[in-house]
């Protein structure tokens, strides 16, 4: 007879499994959720901004009562060089009213607040767990071995929900081994400031109101990366995330970057007087569209990051982690009523990701890894242009204004050419198309 512990166990208690297992919990399935850590989010690292949106549809109005920190109701984008700033962005009070966009969070306190809601709908939960290995038998998963004495266990299927490392995923083939031009390192540090410094830096009226900034441009010396500041109710996250083949080729230690994000003369004043309260880093799969794999075998579906879904361009990750665990726990829920998990009937996972935004957003920005490989001078040399540009604008030297719209048109012919310039606008175009 079949061996079977659990309907579904789900590996990793993250946002993907911790989705896929609510979804599951809910719908009356027998489900495990085995997580390493000590609880759920003590291992888990995030800049950290978390949309509402794919959430909600889960728990509605889950943010009223989950450890969400400010509500996000400024994202600014800021082109640095060494001495300047060129911001852009969006205030909006659209942003501000209630059901909000998206919320800074500390993943340690938001993955436990998740996973007692798991726990709730009948999920166990098994932390201090680590999974080692699949079981397969006759070429179909169906259980996983455990780091625990008579650790093995059996199910119907098993939702690969273990993070960017993915073991399973990369033990049963799907995933090959992660490169370091497809991952970046990011490293952030957690800064203590009253809540009216807060307030007061960033422009906010109070402690539930929240700012992002993302900072690129020549400071980051042609890698591909990107600064950020946060605002947390009593503290800021400020960190950095660079691809790792660029750290190495660059010999830039991550935490020197950081610490000259730290002192430059836009940053500086935003965190002056403040204490580091923690200091953390984690790998982040950035490598996009192609990087990712099969998301499917017999009795098998991989979810999150362990599928490398990470929409860099956008920081998003958390948001696609929750849509597809809980894609994968409806794919399961189809399979159960068919009685059928073979990797046929779990393909419709992969089909109803293709639906969603995950992957016609990945897949917009699919020919983008490569571009920015190509054409690294996009990341210094147009964005120091354009900073140049604006400070001429907004300096009053007594040089008429027409003189000014001269010289940068100068300026842009001598640093690029018009030929390189059209070139440059039409790869972008049909890069994106
Ligand atoms: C520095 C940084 C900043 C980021 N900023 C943002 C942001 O601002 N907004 C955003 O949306 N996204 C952000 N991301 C991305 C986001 O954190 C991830 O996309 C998201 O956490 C993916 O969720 P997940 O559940 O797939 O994986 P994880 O959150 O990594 O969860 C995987 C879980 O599996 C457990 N696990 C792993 N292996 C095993 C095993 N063998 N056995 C048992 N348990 C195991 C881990 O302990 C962990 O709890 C950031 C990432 C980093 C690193």
């Amino acid at each position: 007879m079949k061996k079977k512990d659990f309907d579904v166990i789900v590996v990793g208690a993250g946002p993907a499994g911790l989705s896929a297992a609510y979804v599951l919990a809910k719908a009356g399935v027998d489900v495990i959720i085995i997580e390493r850590g000590k609880f759920p989010g003590s291992k888990n690292v995030m800049g950290g901004i978390f949309y509402r949106e794919p959430m909600d549809d889960l728990i509605p109005d889950f943010y009223k009562e989950a450890p969400v920190e400010r509500h996000i109701i400024e994202q600014r984008m800021w082109l640095l060089d060494d001495v300047s700033h060129f911001s852009m962005g969006i205030k909006t009070q659209k942003h501000n009213s209630e059901p909000y966009n998206c919320f800074s969070v500390f993943r340690a306190h938001f993955d436990k607040w998740f996973a007692k809601k798991v726990v709730e709908a009948g999920a166990l939960l098994i932390n201090e767990t680590v999974v080692t290995d699949p079981i397969v038998e006759d070429g179909k998963v169906v259980g996983v071995k455990t780091d625990r004495p008579q650790g093995d266990l059996y199910a119907d299927c098993v939702i690969a929900a273990d993070g960017v490392q993915s073991f399973l995923a990369r033990s049963l083939g799907l995933r090959k081994k992660i490169t370091p031009d497809k991952v970046a390192l990011g490293v952030k540090e957690v800064i203590g400031l009253s809540e009216e410094q807060i307030n007061d830096r960033f422009g906010v009226k109070s402690d539930d109101e929240g700012v992002t900034i993302e900072m690129t441009g020549p400071f980051l010396k042609g890698m591909e990366g990107m600064g950020w500041i946060y605002t947390n109710k009593n503290s800021l996250s400020i960190g950095i995330g660079v691809i790792i083949d660029d750290l190495v080729k660059h010999n830039v230690n991550p935490n020197d970057l950081l610490e000259s994000l730290k002192s430059h003369p836009s940053v500086l004043p935003l965190i002056e007087g403040g204490e580091t309260k923690e200091y953390l880093a984690h790998v982040i799969p950035e490598g996009g569209y192609k990087s990712i794999p099969k998301m499917y075998t017999d009795g098998f579906m991989v979810a999150g990051d362990a599928a490398m879904l990470v929409d860099s361009v956008h920081r998003e990750g958390s948001n696609l982690a929750v849509e597809s665990g809980k894609l994968a726990a409806r794919t399961y829920l189809e399979a159960r009523e068919a009685g059928d998990f073979s990797e046929r009937m779990l393909s419709k996972y992969q089909e109803k990701l293709e639906d969603t935004f995950v992957l016609k957003d990945l897949k917009f920005y699919r020919n983008l890894p490569e571009l920015l490989e190509e054409k690294r001078y996009l990341l210094t040399e147009y964005p120091q242009f354009i900073i140049d540009a604006m400070t001429e604008i907004y300096t009053v030297d007594g040089v008429p204004k027409p003189d000014k719209f001269k010289k940068i048109k100068e300026e842009l012919k001598d640093r690029f050419g018009y030929v390189r310039l059209a070139k440059d606008i039409y790869t972008i175009w049909r890069k994106l198309r």
